[in-house]
């Protein structure tokens, strides 16, 4: 897959300007890797607040690159001036990549890419940042799918380095060879994996949450079950901590299609924890509490 990627790198046209859709933890993070990395990219979303959040978000991150002396003022502004949020499409047309990064939901996923397929120039590409959904069912509402495709980024997207770039059915090489060249061009290790529910990593770490769930319904503590993969396993986090920072909300909406793609993988008791959490809005670091609380 890596030696693929690589010849697809080199083989794809570089992106000029870039379009992100949905300025949550994931939108703002690819908006920032992005303009930090010389693409310029729009960031849009239906909410104020989070086009906020997503600029101080950028700013926060460029501000430790000025502390540690990896930046200087100038270079800063202008990467913060090349982030152009938005809650409208203008200018949408001048972008050559656009990354849909809105709720886990295929119903507004579908929604959002067809309304925007309409806005955009024929050559163009869209890519989702999907967890879960596959890119042939969020191809049926394109009349274009050979110029779609997954775009998957992780959490933090400034400091993950993966990027699972998925081929659909449709999806053409010249699609795949230029999402391939803007995650290398943005710093990022692209793979190119073929479509499925929850695509590679999701199918890993999703049955890994279903053990976590049985384990507390055994009478499990999260913190130390935490304690235990972190210090001694020696996993960057645990369970519990890494659920908190992807969003229990996205988690849940993201493990109900994998229990419609697996369902004899991932049964009632493996989803629990989740549920639980989604269902007493305990939605993570993003509202402040979760299995742990944040102030
Ligand atoms: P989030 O809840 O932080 O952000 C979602 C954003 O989408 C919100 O700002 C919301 O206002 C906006 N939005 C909703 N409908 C919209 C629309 N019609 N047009 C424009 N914006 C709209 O969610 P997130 O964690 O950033 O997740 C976004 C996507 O990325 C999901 O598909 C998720 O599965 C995927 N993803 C999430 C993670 C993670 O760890 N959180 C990791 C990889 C992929």
């Amino acid at each position: 897959l890596k030696s693929k990627a690589k010849q697809a790198a080199k083989d794809g046209k570089p992106t000029q300007r870039a379009a992100v859709l949905g300025a949550g933890i994931m939108g703002g993070g690819i908006a920032y890797q992005s303009a930090s990395r010389g693409v310029p990219a729009m960031m849009k979303d239906i909410s104020q607040d989070s086009l906020e959040t997503g600029m101080q978000e950028a700013a926060k991150l460029l501000n430790k690159q000025l502390e540690r002396g990896r930046m200087n003022g100038m270079k800063m502004a202008q990467v913060l001036s090349s982030i152009t949020p938005t809650l409208n499409y203008a200018g949408i047309e001048t972008a050559d990549v656009i990354v849909e990064a809105v709720v886990e939901n295929p119903k507004v996923k579908a929604a959002v890419l067809s309304e925007v397929e309409q806005l955009i120039g024929d050559n163009a590409i869209l890519a989702s940042n999907t967890s879960t959904i596959p890119i042939d069912v969020l191809a049926e509402s394109l009349s274009r799918p050979e110029n779609f495709c997954g775009m998957h980024f992780f959490n933090p997207v400034h400091r993950m380095p993966l990027v699972e770039v998925i081929r659909g059915k449709k999806t053409s090489e010249e699609t795949v060879s230029r999402v391939v060249a803007y995650a290398a061009a943005m710093g990022k290790s692209p793979v190119v994996v073929n479509d499925c529910p929850g695509f590679f990593v999701n199918r890993v770490l999703f049955p890994y949450f279903g053990g976590f769930s049985q384990l507390l319904k055994d009478g499990g503590d999260f913190r130390k079950i935490d304690k235990v993969m972190e210090k001694e396993f020696g996993w960057p986090m645990g369970p519990a901590y890494l659920l908190d920072v992807v969003g229990l909300d996205t988690a849940h909406h993201a493990q109900a299609v994998m229990a419609e793609g697996f369902p004899e993988r991932m049964a009632k008791d493996y989803r629990d924890a989740i549920d639980v959490m989604f269902e007493t809005e305990r939605f993570g670091q993003k509202n402040g509490k979760g299995f742990y609380l944040y102030t």
